[in-house]
Formats: structure tokens, sequence, C-alpha cells
């Protein structure tokens, strides 16, 4: 195992910057995670990892070395790819051994380290088969195979799900998280899969536009995301957001008033606020009260935070839960709404829901959280 540090790494492809000032520190056996939209930076800051592209500026250590210039070959590192990247006309045990030939490592060690990746993996029975004569599960197994037989320190991952279907997605998944745990070794893994990034990483990097928006922990940045962009990426479906302006700083918070007049007062810090500042009140999906038609119907008095009634305009019925669509005219917002059970409602009905203050996030004009 080993560290990884970038200290304001940068990355231009000729005139265009697309990494710029990257500083982060990934720990001896942590397994990390890139996130971000597509062209945001993730593949090419892996790849600087991995030495298969230049730095333009800044500096890359692994296990405290200074690797800017030294050959992929010889930075303790392995990468599995989308594509697998195996040679066809190789079976797989010449595929995972292959570089080691190469290397002119002993037989006995290179049968003994193909012993290890095979159990591990429980490829042992598919040994002399070709790539084509397994399914992309199995095949993305061997690409993992072939970077274990190397013993890296750091073992590196883009996409490497992406060509799988759904079912197999999860289980290799499980897979490659046991294989952490088992190994304890350092992981980066890109990912555009946010569930992926939330049930394997220890701590996600949140990429927007080749600058790091935020890095913390999975519950860290459901829960505290520091600014609008990661509060709308992390999370499916993605949080609401509903314009507002501040109308009081008090003890309790800040006072926020929505589009129909109605306010909310949503428990944060407010130094940097200042009254009649445009703000935005964020709340996700899951924190929208839906309970509150039985509670109103059975005459109990909802005392906190916002009911409000709207058309439903899209339903999507899961099964475990409905995902309910509604046009919150009276606040010029489309909410997007969880109810986590099969809802009896239908499209053009109006439904009504709260807002609880204190599931509510606010942002300030230029995006940061308060
Ligand atoms: P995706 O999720 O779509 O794979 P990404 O977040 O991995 O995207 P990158 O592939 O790292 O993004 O690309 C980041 C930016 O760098 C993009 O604007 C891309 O067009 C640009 N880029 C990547 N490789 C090159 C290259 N070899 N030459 C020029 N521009 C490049």
């Amino acid at each position: 195992m080993a560290n990884v540090v970038l200290k304001k790494v940068t990355k231009a492809f000729g005139n265009v910057v697309v990494q710029k000032d990257i500083d982060l520190e990934i720990i001896d056996g942590e397994f990390i995670a890139f996130v971000g939209p597509s062209g945001c930076g993730k593949t090419t800051l892996l790849r600087m990892i991995a030495g298969l592209e230049d730095i333009t500026s800044g500096d890359l250590y692994i296990d405290n070395r200074r690797v800017n210039d030294i050959p992929p070959s010889e930075r303790s590192i392995s990468m599995v790819f989308q594509s697998y990247a195996l040679y066809p006309h190789l079976n797989l045990k010449d595929n995972m051994t292959f570089g080691l030939r190469l290397k002119k490592t002993d037989p006995k060690e290179i049968e003994e380290r193909l012993d290890y990746a095979t159990s591990i993996l429980q490829l042992g029975s598919q040994l002399e088969k070709k790539p084509k004569e397994l399914s992309g599960g199995q095949q993305q197994r061997v690409a993992i195979g072939r970077t274990l037989v190397n013993r890296p320190k750091v073992l590196l991952f883009d996409e490497p799900l992406s060509n799988l279907d759904a079912s197999l997605r999860v289980q290799m998944r499980i897979e490659i998280s046991k294989l952490h745990k088992r190994l304890n070794s350092t992981m980066v893994y890109v990912t555009h899969d946010q569930v992926e990034a939330m049930t394997m990483a220890d701590r996600i990097v949140v990429l927007e536009g080749g600058r790091i928006a935020q890095v913390g922990t999975p519950l860290e940045l459901y829960h505290y995301p520091e600014n609008r962009f990661v509060a709308g990426f992390i999370g499916s479906p993605k949080m609401n957001f509903i314009n507002a302006k501040v109308v009081e700083l008090n003890n309790e918070g800040v006072k926020v008033q929505l589009p129909n007049g109605s306010a909310l007062t949503v428990q944060v810090e407010h130094d940097s606020l200042t009254v009649g500042d445009s703000v935005s009140v964020g709340i996700r999906p899951e924190h929208i009260d839906t309970s509150v038609s039985e509670q109103c119907n059975s005459g109990e008095p909802v005392t906190e935070g916002l009911t409000l009634s709207s058309e439903i305009q899209v339903l999507e019925q899961l099964g475990h839960e409905t995902q309910i669509y509604v046009e919150a005219t009276c606040i010029e917002s489309d909410l997007i709404i969880r109810y986590f059970d099969v809802a009896d409602v239908a499209l053009g009905q109006q439904f009504k829901f709260r807002l609880p203050e204190y599931r509510c996030h606010l942002f300030k004009k230029d995006g940061t959280a308060c």
C-alpha cells in the first residue's frame, strides 16, 4: 500500500486547461472515488496518477516519492480499464502473467502470484479459456487479476463496470469492495455512477470543470454539501432548489421568504448573509414530508415547516417507492418527492406535502452553502 499526494497539479491540452491546481492526499489503504459530470476531468486525473498523461505543472507523489518523471511501469501502480484491455489471442493464464513474463520474473513466483489472484477472484477453472469465451463480468475479473499479480501498491480503476449489465454491476461492485477489504490496498476508482461511489468509497472526490468541488465521506457529502453543485450532484433523484430571499437573521437561523410570500427558518449559520440577499433553499426528495395529507385530514396540527398542495405532473411507480413530480407554481418550482410505498394517487391530482425546516439546506447566490 501507498499514499498518493497531488500538490497543485494542473493539466493542459494545448491551451486548454482541464485540471487546475488539484490538491489531494489519498491515504494508505484508502478507497477513493472520483465522480463528476462528463468532461470534468476524472479520467485525466487518474491517467496522470498512472503516468499515462504528463503533468503540466505541480507535483505527484506515490509512496512519498515524486513520480512526475517516472514511467508507469516503475510507479507501483496497476490500472483496470473499462474496456478490460485483454489480449484476445492469449488464454486467461497468459493474459494475467504476460507482464510478469516480460519482466523475466522467476517462473515459480509467477505461479504463486497467479494462484493468489485466481483464488481471490475464483477464476481457477477458467485459466485455459480465451477472453471471448467469457462473460463481461468474468473478463473484468481477469483484468483485475492481471493487476493483482503485479502486486501494485496502488490500484487504479477507470469506470471498470460501465460495460456490464445492471445486476452484474451490483455483483462486481460487492466483489471489488470485498477485494479492497481483503487486500487493504490503496484504490482510486473513477465512475460516473454515484451509487458505486457512495457504496464503495471511503471518501469521494467530486470534480466540477477540472476543479475539486468537495472531498468527503459519502455521508459528509450527502448531509453537508459545501456548495449547490455537490448538493445537486450527490443524491438521486437530485436535491430540489427553491429561490428565496433572506428576510430576517435571528437566533434560530435564517428566515427566508419563498415566492408565495410564506416564510421558512433554516437552521444554519448566517455570518455572511444580509437581509435582502437572494438565496436558494435545497431539500432532498426523500426529506419532503408526505405524511402530511393524512395528518391534515385527521385534524392533527402541522406545526413546523411549510405545507403546500400542488398538481402531480409525472408519476414513477417503482414498487418500493413512488417518485412524484409536482409543479409547485406558488413557489415557482418543480419538485420531486419520494413517497416510500405505492402511492394511491393519479396524474393531475393535487398532492399535499410539507417542507420540514430542519431538513432544508441554504445556498448563497454564489452557490456556497450557509
Ligand atoms: P467522462 O465521464 O465523459 O469520461 P471525464 O470526467 O473522465 O469524462 P476527461 O476524459 O478526463 O473527463 O476529459 C476532461 C477534459 O479534457 C474534456 O474536456 C476532454 O475533452 C479533454 N481531453 C481529454 N483528453 C484529451 C486529449 N488527449 N486531448 C485534448 N483534450 C482532451
